[in-house]
């Protein structure tokens, strides 16, 4: 019998040298299928990410199997409880990065990543008057939830913010710059190119906002609004406190929202955030003109 609760999801990468990545890549996806775990794994020569949800025992089973391996001994898993899958299939993809950036300049993959501050060292540098707060993720990651006066990067894809920092941080180069992002491996990249276009003082969330959620003794504090993951929970909670906020606006109208749906017309499917009032007047379109297209497509 199936029951609640007995699902996990987990989140992870390493940046370490994978050699064959390739054919890596294609046995780790045979094992995940005959494992029977469902989700997305990254494989790179400059390492693995990887989110995936199963049973107890399946994901059990995977954080042995990896931690075995002589690359992964170390591997730090975030596990979340979950009801059920959070994925509908499998996928282990060979890439040429992890994470692409538009960069000139290469990273030296053993100096990439700015100092680490766990949860409550994080915690207490945000209340430093002077500090940066740079949100490492998307825009539309921004938009749900992030740490309070936090910077919102104009950025739509990862790829963007050596650009997006050459032309917008360079007045703040000495001052103390704290970054984040979901669970670490994106600013492990954007502090090595902070350091590496002359900021002198870098500091990242060890372990992301994934793991700054679940520590006890801050509890997600001074995080505002709901954390957003790359599964079909779309959106997480982060801050455990009765100060717990929705940022999200309604794409419609403003008002506060935590729900992300695609826009129903199939050629547009444009992600926004849709409040309950809306869903019903907009029927699942991200505009008038999306209904209007797709009532007509459907007509023909
Ligand atoms: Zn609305
Ligand atoms: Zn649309």
């Amino acid at each position: 019998m199936e029951h609640n609760n007995s699902y996990r999801i987990l989140l992870y990468y390493k940046y370490v040298t994978i050699p064959e990545y390739e054919s890596f890549a294609k046995e780790h996806l045979e094992y995940c299928k005959e494992l029977g775990v469902k989700g997305r794994i990254l494989v790179a020569e400059e390492g693995i990410n990887g989110t995936l949800s199963g049973t107890i025992e399946q994901t059990d089973a995977y954080m042995r199997y990896m931690n075995d391996h002589p690359l992964f001994s170390d591997m730090v898993f975030k596990i979340d409880e979950a009801d059920g899958h959070a994925f509908k299939k499998i996928f282990v993809r060979p890439k040429k990065e992890l994470v692409t950036l538009r960069y000139d300049t290469p990273l030296d993959p053993n100096v990439i990543g700015g100092k680490r501050l766990s949860p409550k060292e994080f915690y207490e540098q945000m209340q430093n008057e002077d500090v940066i707060i740079l949100d490492g993720r998307n825009d539309y990651e921004y938009d749900l939830g992030h740490f309070r006066n936090a910077i919102r990067p104009d950025v739509e894809s990862f790829r963007e913010f050596p650009e997006w920092i050459r032309t917008h941080m360079q007045d703040v180069k000495d001052k103390p710059i704290l970054t984040y992002c979901t669970g670490g491996i994106r600013c492990e990249k954007l502090t090595g190119v902070l350091i590496n276009e002359g900021f002198s003082n870098v500091a990242q969330l060890d372990g992301g906002i994934a793991t700054y959620g679940k520590d006890s003794e801050v509890q997600g504090r001074l995080f505002d609004g709901k954390m957003y993951v790359f599964d079909e929970r779309i959106s997480v909670r982060v801050n455990q406190t009765d100060e717990d906020i929705t940022v999200g606006q309604c794409h419609h109208c403003g008002s506060p929202t935590d729900r992300y749906i695609n826009c129903a017309d199939d050629t547009c499917h444009a992600q926004h955030l849709c409040c309950d009032e809306c869903l019903e007047t907009y029927e699942g379109y991200c505009s008038h003109d999306c209904k209007a297209n797709d009532t007509k497509s459907q007509a023909v």
